[in-house]
């Protein structure tokens, strides 16, 4: 190597992001507008916000005590000396966006829903990213029970049209702000008893958050946590009447689902209500879908009093245990021979794409076998072979390439052929 040559350096994506190829992307997509159709039967909007966000907008609304704030942000300072972070989650934004635009007086729904990506410092492993894509919906204004069972009951329909199997629904009331420092003082004095046998982390979630320890994976703190006291003991009445409302709606849509006390979630901000979907499909992370009740954040963030609940899934959880038909490819793959030919193969594709008809073609001077054999290798429908007999007497020949069948064709018949089959 001479001395002017750099050194090659493999550029690589960073560990915890995976490229999302061509191959894979017909997936997500076929995913993604299975979500969307499902969102919109139930009157969702979508809204986009921005990645990333003032910081403080996580540490108010995901809160200074969830591991999220603490461990997982990707936090830096931007040359304007502000403190900012890629959104590791979405329901700050959203309510942000809601006060920032005054979107409640609106006289439309306050439903929205999401598709993005999030960014969390995680130990990256199966089923965990660093960079991953939730889909996400959020719900203004609606207090009643009925739409915690709504959201639970589009969830499983959502999972249903995936055909993802082997599902479990786990529910849960973390109570409210009158209810819950009752059952915190209990907790902590509970977790204080055992506190030299909790890992570091969780020792110190005994004097900041004694409900964080629940979310922790060490299995000695998960076999304490079995043991502390259950907050479905502790609600006030009201939260109380919302979960059995909550279970009933679930019971009349015939939704099974099993009440997991320790269903805590991760982040501060939940009132009431929490759930997830399990599968035992996925390994170790194998919670797809989760979410709950945040009845508080609208009016912490200084908007209006106004409750919300919601859920996210992963989309890479979710497509990693879908089962989605396979759409047929339906291009036709144009093979020419000589300049002749490649010039009317220009022109007659410029005008099938016009009638939406997909056509591939490749500047490459190669055998007519070849380019055949690509396009089956492509996965198209229909090939359509120009050579110079073909253009003196304005016939081409069109292959069916999944019988093979060939027929002679007019430029007028290959149009009415290939759009025809276009609704
Ligand atoms: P959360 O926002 O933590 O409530 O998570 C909601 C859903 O997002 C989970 O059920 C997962 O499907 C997905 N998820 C959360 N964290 C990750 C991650 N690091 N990598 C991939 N998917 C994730």
């Amino acid at each position: 190597m001479s001395e002017a040559t750099p050194a090659r350096t493999r550029l690589s994506a960073i560990k915890g992001t995976k490229d999302i190829l061509p191959r894979e992307v017909r997936a997500w997509q076929r995913a993604e507008g299975i979500v969307r159709r499902i969102f919109e039967l139930y009157g969702y909007r979508e809204i986009r916000t921005p990645v990333f966000e003032a910081t403080e907008l996580f540490e108010k609304g995901t809160g200074q005590t969830s591991d999220i704030v603490i461990k997982e942000m990707y936090t830096f300072t931007d040359k304007g000396g502000r403190s900012i972070t890629l959104r590791p989650e979405y329901t700050p934004s959203v309510v942000r966006a809601i006060i920032e635009h005054r979107l409640y007086i609106q006289p439309e729904p306050l439903r929205f829903y999401y598709i993005g990506p999030m960014f969390r410092y995680d130990k990256p492993q199966k089923g965990r990213y660093r960079q991953f894509h939730q889909i996400d919906i959020e719900v203004f204004g609606e207090s009643d029970p009925a739409i915690d069972a709504e959201i639970v009951e589009m969830a499983d329909f959502l999972l249903q049209e995936l055909h993802v199997s082997d599902t479990e629904t786990l529910v849960n009331s973390v109570g409210c702000r009158k209810c819950r420092p009752a059952y915190i003082r209990e907790l902590r004095r509970a977790a204080q008893a055992v506190s030299g046998s909790l890992c570091a982390d969780c020792q110190r979630k005994v004097t900041t958050n004694p409900l964080r320890i629940f979310d922790c994976k060490v299995e000695a703190c998960q076999e304490l946590a079995r043991r502390f006291p259950e907050i479905t003991g502790y609600l006030c009445p009201e939260c109380e009447a919302h979960f059995r409302s909550f279970r009933a709606y679930l019971d009349l849509y015939g939704i099974p689902y099993r009440v997991e006390p320790r269903l805590v979630r991760g982040i501060d901000y939940y009132t009431k209500t929490t759930f997830e979907i399990t599968t035992a499909k996925l390994g170790a992370q194998n919670a797809v879908i989760g979410g709950g009740r945040y009845d508080d954040m609208m009016k912490d963030f200084g908007g209006p009093d106004i409750c919300g609940i919601g859920f996210a899934a992963g989309m890479e959880r979710l497509l990693s245990v879908a089962r989605l038909e396979k759409q047929s490819e339906s291009f036709m793959f144009i093979a020419y021979l000589g300049d002749e030919a490649k010039k009317a193969a220009l022109r007659l594709a410029r005008g099938l794409r016009r009638k939406s008809v997909e056509c591939l073609f490749e500047f490459k001077e190669r055998s007519l076998k070849t380019q055949l054999s690509r396009a089956s290798k492509l996965g198209a429908e229909w090939s359509l072979i120009i050579g110079e007999e073909e253009i003196k007497r304005g016939r081409f020949k069109l292959k069916n390439m999944k019988t093979g069948s060939q027929q002679e064709v007019s430029q007028k018949e290959i149009f009415d052929i290939l759009t025809k089959r276009i609704p």
